[in-house]
């Protein structure tokens, strides 16, 4: 996984002063990649650092070929300029684009078009300090332009704290406020929660409630039986279920003859009380007092309340997705009372619908995840079962997404069955679009400079995007640039 971060703020700084700045960090030790393979192309010719700039001003003024017009190259030289810095393992950048953003730039907020506009950001494989790292970088920056200005009036930068971190999100809580209940809830992770999502990601606790709660209560041999589990292993999965509350312990009044029951209590003093004790049994007709008393385990409301829209399973996600550095923020709950539910999730500038179901996804899930996709206008769906995903869920919301999208819009798709490997689908999912992400970021800087730096991402961030080919989303074709992406964090 790969991480962008970026800070804006409307600076005006010029292309030519770019250069001297860039010469400044220079000195500070960090590379201007772009304006060193300049130089070094200067000094093959056998011309000097001097001639650079006429040299860049002849290739900015070229014209298409069979027009007055500017190359779209040529035009872009004009009104934006760039650099990048490769330092350890990460790449910082820097753009500036001093007539404010043309349509070709990937928006960070629809509200400023036309504001002059400087961009600084970092890429980088390692999470851990991130932001003080681009912090520091800003700082070198002002500096350097400082120095540069020499001595004129200072250069200002006011790194926007207001840029949008999640608008789509926003935008559905904002929409959904009128309806009653409404549909969209912020994350909650308590301690309780949490514990819960951890203890029913396991088959075995989840099985006993299961059956538990078709039952309305049973007897450790019969949970044992249901679930064909080792006693000792029953016992145990028992044990961890009670202590989180999820079970409780009950009395059961038991036909010694046959084993009906004939009564159910809380405690066993309730069993014993003298009032009962002359009824008598249908069965074997002895007297209450005669009968037989066995504990037993009831599921307990909090139980109720987690299996319900597969609540427990939505907290495991959420869970993962969080370890995963999406932050709880950047992420709701939708439920509507069926039995599954949704995790609307926005980062790396897409907005992620990710239904999850205890059990297996039907033909009519598949429906109503097409209709809430259609709502939402989710980029990103993905659909994660305890059981498994039915071919008409498949089918149906393949064939809508390829029909709207054209041929390989299905592959906006993820289906993930079963707990054991979800954890890693999911990163890999989160990789390949962290790879999208910040190469969309780049785009300005490979349309100016001529590199593809869509490949130089891939070859510098071997590792980290070796997971991301892995989950098939790599090459889902861009998306369109209508919706603003998010900036993850500035
Ligand atoms: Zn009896």
């Amino acid at each position: 996984m790969i991480e962008t971060r970026f800070l804006i703020s409307s600076t005006r700084i010029e292309p030519a002063s770019l250069r001297q700045i860039s010469r400044v960090l220079a000195d500070l030790g960090w590379k201007p990649a772009l304006r060193e393979a300049e130089r070094a192309f200067l000094h093959a010719a056998g011309l000097h650092d001097g001639q650079e700039e006429a040299l860049a001003a002849a290739r900015d003024t070229r014209t298409e070929i069979f027009s007055a017009l500017p190359t779209r190259r040529a035009h872009l030289r004009r009104v934006i300029a760039a650099e990048l810095f490769f330092r350890d393992e990460e790449i910082y950048y820097l753009v500036t684009k001093p007539e404010g953003r043309g349509f070709w730039m990937p928006p960070a907020n629809s509200s400023d078009e036309g504001q002059p506009e400087v961009e600084i950001g970092v890429i980088s494989p390692r999470r851990a300090g991130l932001g003080d790292r681009l912090q520091h970088f800003s700082e070198e920056l002002r500096q350097a332009a400082n120095t540069a200005a020499g001595g004129g009036e200072p250069v200002r930068f006011e790194w926007r704290k207001d840029l949008p971190h999640t608008p789509r999100l926003a935008f559905l809580q904002a929409s959904d406020e009128r309806r009653d209940p409404p549909s969209f809830t912020p994350t909650r992770l308590g301690l309780v929660e949490l514990e819960f999502g951890r203890t029913l990601a396991a088959a075995l606790p989840r099985q006993i409630l299961k059956d538990l709660m078709r039952a309305g209560f049973g007897r450790e041999q019969d949970l044992a039986f249901l679930a064909k589990a080792d006693p000792e292993m029953l016992r145990g999965a028992l044990e961890e279920l009670k202590q989180l509350g999820l079970v409780e312990i009950e009395y059961l009044l038991e036909c010694k003859q046959d084993h009906h029951a004939l009564l159910r209590a809380k405690t066993r003093r309730q069993l014993e009380a003298p009032e009962l004790a002359d009824f008598v049994c249908p069965v074997c007709q002895a007297n209450f007092a005669s009968e037989t008393i066995t504990a037993v385990y009831s599921p307990s409301a909090a139980a109720r309340q987690v299996r319900a829209e597969s609540q427990w399973l939505r907290i495991w996600v959420t869970e993962r997705l969080t370890e995963l550095g999406v932050p709880l923020g950047a992420m709701l709950w939708r439920s509507d009372g069926g039995q599954e539910s949704d995790i609307l999730a926005e980062f790396f500038g897409q907005l992620w619908l990710i239904a999850v179901k205890d059990g297996d996804f039907s033909a009519d899930d598949g429906y109503a995840i097409n209709y809430r996709r259609v709502r939402c206008r989710a980029d990103r769906v993905v659909l994660l079962a305890s059981g498994a995903i039915g071919q008409e869920a498949r089918r149906l919301l393949e064939d809508a997404l390829n029909d709207e999208q054209g041929p390989g819009g299905a592959g906006r798709l993820l289906y993930i069955e079963g707990l054991a490997d979800a954890s890693q689908r999911l990163e890999q999912a989160l990789a390949a679009s962290s790879f999208t992400y910040a190469q969309q970021r780049l785009r300005p800087i490979e349309e100016i400079s001529g590199y593809d730096l869509g490949a130089l991402l891939r070859l510098r961030f071997a590792a980290a995007t070796a997971a991301a080919a892995g989950a098939g989303l790599a090459s889902v074709p861009r998306l369109p640039q209508t919706a603003a992406p998010a900036a993850i964090s500035a």
